[in-house]
């Protein structure tokens, strides 16, 4: 049986990427490193005296314009969305990235180059404990109209709807189904995207400062100024729930859901895994028998990832 969402993933060998962030154009040398079980996903920022660490979870979110940033003590990871996306969609929860740069390294703007790289390495699947995070009753965030809504599921579903005042995304929309859907081929690739009449604003406020064309769609009043086009009809939607599943990955450990999103932004999406760690008690730890492959409810009290 396929897990579903995947996890208990343990990488064998180590990534090593080059680039530069989006938004502050800072120099970004990435390694990724295997980690013992337990460990969450921890940064080290190697650039900075002492190496301080950063780990993966929902106390270290700082909310960050564009992008979803990480802090512990003074120390700050930016734009950690879609490594995180391309970690949980592979059902990775444990590993060490070292990184020096302030930025992660934001390559073709999907997490396609992450997760090559993170195959390349190569992966033991299935060969620890897993567990689940599993939703017990409805919950909703909101913000305008924006929303999030999550009901009970026994999978992972995310659904992203994007509205814009914009002839190209008025309306769009896309459903990801893990252990039916395939994450390398349908997810990881799409890319994040912007407005050119953006750009001066963004560039002002010292954010996008290493954005362009190879490494983000970018879409003026009319078209999609990219030479090569679209990876798919709806990339900008399927970015979106990309976005989703990284942020939603910092609550370290997958989780068992119908997710849908409305207009969402990482705003939102950090105001949802608050509310969610803030009843977790309400919620349920699921253990996965791996003899039988049977998620079976635990009675212990679920421990999310708050180091
Ligand atoms: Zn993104």
């Amino acid at each position: 049986m396929k897990t579903s969402p995947p996890a208990g993933q343990v990488l064998r060998g180590t990534v090593h990427l080059e680039g530069f962030g989006l938004h502050t154009g800072s120099a970004a040398i990435l390694d990724i490193e295997p980690a013992a079980q337990g460990r969450g996903r921890v940064f080290i920022r190697d650039d900075l005296p002492g190496r301080p660490e950063i780990t993966a979870g929902i106390a270290q979110v700082h909310h960050r314009q564009q992008c979803t940033g990480l802090r512990q003590g003074k120390a700050e990871v930016l734009t950690v969305e879609h490594l995180l996306a391309a970690l949980a969609g592979l059902g990775i929860w444990d590993a060490i990235i070292r990184l020096s740069g302030p930025e992660l390294p934001i390559l073709d703007g999907s997490a396609a180059p992450f997760v090559e790289a993170l195959l390349r390495a190569g992966l033991r699947p299935g060969s620890i404990p897993s567990s689940f995070f599993k939703l017990m009753h409805p919950v909703q965030v909101q913000q305008d109209d924006s929303w999030i809504r999550l009901e009970p599921a026994s999978s992972l579903e995310l659904d992203g709807h994007l509205e814009f005042e914009h002839i190209m995304l008025q309306d769009q929309r896309f459903s990801f189904v893990f252990g039916q859907d395939d994450f390398a081929r349908e997810l990881a690739p799409a890319r994040t995207f912007g407005f050119l009449k953006d750009e001066e604003r963004l560039r002002k406020a010292g954010l996008a400062k290493g954005a362009s064309l190879e490494n983000a769609v970018v879409i003026d009043d009319f078209s999609i100024l990219n030479p090569e086009g679209l990876r798919f009809a709806n990339e900008f939607a399927r970015h979106k729930v990309l976005d989703l599943l990284g942020d939603l990955s910092l609550l370290g450990k997958p989780l068992l859901a119908k997710v849908k999103s409305h207009k969402a932004g990482h705003g939102l999406h950090h105001d949802l895994i608050r509310k969610l760690s803030s009843e977790s008690q309400e919620h349920k730890i699921v253990q996965m028998d791996q003899m039988s492959n049977d998620p079976l409810l635990m009675v212990c009290p679920p421990e999310l990832h708050r180091a």
